[in-house]
């Protein structure tokens, strides 16, 4: 049933063609329903009142809000300099407001005698302030139905949308202009019991409140419904996936253990930890019981990850089926090739690697092989999904590193054998295990929380720029002692350009510091062809260089055993989860590893708290708990941009970790009762259900 909702947002009261396009393209926003639903990202508190006398300059470049009665006005200044000046008061003093834009227009609103509420940023002078163009409750916006006193909204917006009259302000007036029409038109999501049950407020008091919060109480009760019928939502999409995906019996069964994986593991040279044994029979377990699975993998960098993948890939090989695994980088890709293939030295498996910068030998090798079903693992980067590639009979699917893959390029996946392939999805993300579902939607999780024996816990310090000659002493004594060095330096995603500058500059100055021929230095960046990138690497794996001077490519993955110290210049320019992958590239061998985290002496609140939580604790989940809190899942290694399953408005699943929980629990028991949420007191539900039904052709159990 069309609603009112679904209009065009052109038609809307001073929108029009144009500026409609610009919602379109800026903020995806194409109808009145859009609009209605594009909230806040954060409210300024205009509860508080301050009494002209306590404004101080302690306050400068502050925003206050004043109540205060205009004394008079007059106006100074000819033509362009013309301004309009308006003293006011209150109990406790007087200032002055000043309006140099506008000021005809000003002079015919404000009224001598008249109290006010202004709001605005005070500038000082010697001992006064004056405020100018301070926004004036109830002048600017006439029928804003927000009460004066109130928590305000602030919209995200764009520097084009800005451009075009639509910054925060302007987004805010459309809505203004909005809701008198549409609120006779929301219709409630939820069912009336369950609201009641859960103490939730009704949809339109919700929707009116997130935009024109009447209290800060409010404005809460309206957040935490909106969070919950959001996460609601999810949580009934991803356990009735689940729950098809087990009842459907498509799986590949991989019964048997047979020859390759008996060879493997007869030549292993250490036993497998027993968080690694667990694993494999959890996978074991999955892979025989007729349902397709669909696991993710937690563990800590250096946990031994890689190693359980290819016992999977091996099992597959022995029940007749081809496996591949994809890696986020060129340079990973390779690295796991070379280690993968060393591994398997004499078990008879055969291996090929496809990237997006195999040369045309490789790539027909890779292609022909795999379709001729000659091949049994295929390595590669995303190039693995591309089209042309068609396996024979692909069994498994390993993601390393999965955040960095999209949900549709996972999708694409689904389409490459006649039943969906298995998938174990690696990750060293250390996320809660609910958090994980919620993220990647309908996966079960394994955790390897155990790293295997004779590693030595590495050992971290915080050093600014005045330590430099202390820190580079030791680098000496390390490289004395045989040992090979990362320097790291920041990725700067806005500036390619400068990116650039800040590893050519510390290159320079490594290589004055450390000079040839004594020292050997070679330098690895993301604008590197992948040829060179590769030559480096192996250079620094066979030990032909002492030091390594890289960008953040290096983050995930590459194992140099004889590295132990990793140095990571503007150590505060990093998050807290990149900085502990990092770390994770040393330690790899038996000997004592090291992390120097070099920063600037000033620091901001949040950066001196990374940098001391790293200081003080190498477990991954403390420090990932401590980054949820710090910045919220928006950051969560990037999963917001590629990884995250639904796209969430206004929870934050690492913020609101106990509605998560709270509305998974719920999810499952309405399920349990009615599966098909065919009932009609669950028509409500099913509806929210199907709003968050993937887009992306990611649905996979249908094929078959
Ligand atoms: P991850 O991918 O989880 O970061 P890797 O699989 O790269 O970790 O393993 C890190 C290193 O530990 C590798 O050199 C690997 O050979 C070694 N390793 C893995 N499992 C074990 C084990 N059970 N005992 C000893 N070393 C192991
Ligand atoms: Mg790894």
């Amino acid at each position: 049933m069309p609603s009112y909702l679904d209009n065009d947002i052109k038609y809307l009261a001073g929108v029009g063609e144009k500026k409609a396009k610009l919602l379109a393209a800026e903020l995806g926003i194409r109808t009145l329903g859009d609009l209605l639903y594009y909230f806040p990202f954060r409210y300024i508190d205009r509860t508080k009142i301050y009494p002209i006398a306590e404004i101080t300059e302690e306050l400068d470049e502050s925003f206050v809000q004043i109540r205060a009665r205009v004394l008079g006005k007059k106006f100074a200044g000819h033509g362009r300099s013309l301004r309009l000046s308006v003293p006011v008061a209150d109990v406790s003093g007087t200032t002055e407001l000043v309006w140099f834009r506008g000021a005809k227009w000003m002079d015919r609103r404000i009224e001598p005698g008249r109290e006010y509420i202004f709001f605005g940023r005070p500038s000082f002078f010697h001992d006064r302030f004056n405020m100018a163009h301070p926004e004036i409750e109830g002048v600017d916006t006439a029928n804003n139905p927000r009460p004066a006193g109130a928590m305000e909204g602030v919209y995200s917006t764009t520097e084009r949308l800005t451009g075009a009259h639509m910054g925060s302000k302007g987004i805010f007036k459309m809505i203004c202009t909005l809701w008198p029409l549409v609120e006779g038109s929301i219709e409630e999501t939820l069912p009336a019991e369950f609201m009641k049950k859960h103490d939730l407020v009704g949809l339109r008091d919700a929707l009116f409140n997130i935009h024109f919060p009447q209290t800060p109480v409010a404005l809460k009760a309206a957040e935490y419904r909106l969070k919950f019928e959001e996460l609601m939502g999810v949580q009934l999409e991803i356990a009735s996936k689940r729950s098809e995906r087990v009842t459907r019996d498509n799986g590949f069964m991989f019964s048997t253990v047979g020859a390759k994986f008996n060879a493997f593991w007869e030549q292993l040279p250490f036993p497998l930890t027993g968080a690694q044994k667990r694993v494999v029979k959890e996978i074991r377990a999955d892979t025989r019981s007729g349902h397709q699975m669909n696991r993710l993998l937690q563990g800590d960098v250096g946990s031994g990850k890689t190693l359980v993948a290819l016992l999977s890939m091996l099992i597959a090989t022995d029940n007749g089926f081809q496996s591949c695994m994809m890696a986020p980088t060129e340079i990973l890709a390779r690295q796991h090739f070379a280690s993968i293939s060393k591994m398997v030295k004499g078990t008879g498996l055969r291996i090929a690697i496809l990237t997006g910068a195999s040369r045309t030998a490789e790539r027909r090798e890779a292609l022909e092989g795999i379709a001729a079903g000659t091949i049994d693992i295929l390595i590669g980067t995303h190039a693995l999904i591309e089209d042309p590639v068609q396996f024979a009979n692909l069994g498994l699917v390993v993601i390393d590193e999965q955040h960095r893959f999209g949900v549709e390029q996972r999708a694409r996946l689904w389409t490459k054998n006649r039943q969906p392939p298995h998938i174990l999805v690696m990750t060293a993300t250390p996320i809660p295990r609910t958090l994980a579902m919620t993220l990647y939607g309908d996966l079960d999780v394994s955790v390897i929380d155990e790293l295997p024996p004779g590693r030595q816990p590495i050992k971290t310090y915080h050093k600014t720029d005045a330590h430099r000659l202390a820190v580079q002493g030791f680098m000496k004594r390390e490289i004395a002692k045989g040992r090979q060095i990362y320097v790291v330096y920041p990725l700067i995603e806005e500036s390619a350009k400068m990116d650039l500058k800040s590893l050519v500059d510390g290159f320079e100055s490594i290589t004055r510091d450390f000079p040839r021929p004594e020292y050997q230095v070679i330098a690895v960046h993301g604008k590197m062809r992948a040829e060179d990138k590769q030559t480096a690497m192996r250079e620094f794996q066979n030990r032909q260089a002492h030091i390594m001077v890289a960008t953040s490519v290096i983050e995930v993955g590459v194992d140099v055993p004889n590295a132990t110290v990793m140095i990571i210049e503007n150590a505060e320019r990093f998050g807290l989860s990149q900085l502990h992958q990092l770390r994770g590239r040393v330690g790899r061998g038996g000997e004592q590893s090291y992390c120097v985290l070099v920063s600037g002496v000033k620091l901001s609140r949040d950066a001196r708290q990374r940098l001391e939580a790293m200081v003080s604790t190498t477990d991954g989940f403390e420090l990932a708990e401590l980054d949820l809190r710090l910045r919220g899942s928006g950051d969560l290694a990037g999963t917001q941009q590629s990884g995250q399953a639904f796209e969430l408005k206004i929870a934050d699943i690492g913020r609101d970790q106990q509605i998560v929980e709270h509305t998974r629990n719920l999810a499952a028991e309405i399920l349990a009762e009615d599966p098909e949420l065919s009932a009609p007191e669950n028509a409500l539900f099913a509806a929210l259900k199907a709003r968050f039904a993937p887009k992306t052709p990611q649905d996979f159990t249908n094929i078959s």
